[in-house]
């Protein structure tokens, strides 16, 4: 869905060159940041065993596992590396990149407003936020339709 072809230049020990992100482009930042943290945590002899990259349930999801034996350390960098990934993607609208939130429409994805398709945002992910994202409310346009067009009620 998504090649990616910065990351894979930037991270060609991690990154198989012929991986398909099944993920949208504006999650380049995230997983900048997730390949970065697994560069850390991991040995220099070991390799990663990049199995998928994809959306799940509206956030990113990471199946990675470190090729051969590692200490638990190492294990344990790698899972929280995998769980910030997911949390910071919820912030992040998938299709660009720009802060954004989980909508539910359907199905759950994370957007911002100019790719959220009308939806509103989640009120799950509002808690807490002190993002520039509102969610658009009762606001809209509309409201004023019955005073124009005539349609009295009785
Ligand atoms: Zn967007």
């Amino acid at each position: 869905m998504t090649e990616f072809l910065n990351l894979k230049t930037k991270y060609p020990d991690l990154i198989p060159i012929r991986m398909d992100f099944e993920c949208g482009p504006g999650w380049e930042k995230v997983l900048d940041k997730y390949f970065g943290e697994v560069a850390a945590a991991l040995p220099s002899e070991t390799r990663l065993r990049l199995e998928r990259v994809y959306e799940k349930y509206g956030s990113l999801w990471v199946d990675a596992m470190p090729e051969g034996p590692v200490a638990n350390l190492v294990h344990l960098a790698l899972d929280k590396a995998e769980v910030l990934a997911d949390s910071r993607s919820y912030r992040y609208c998938e299709t660009c990149g720009e802060p954004g939130g989980l909508r539910d429409k359907h199905w759950l994805y994370v957007a911002c407003e100019a790719h959220a398709n009308g939806a509103p945002l989640s009120r799950q992910t509002n808690a807490g936020s002190n993002s520039t994202v509102l969610p658009t409310n009762m606001m809209g346009p509309g409201l004023g339709r019955c005073h124009t067009e005539g349609e009295t009620s009785d």
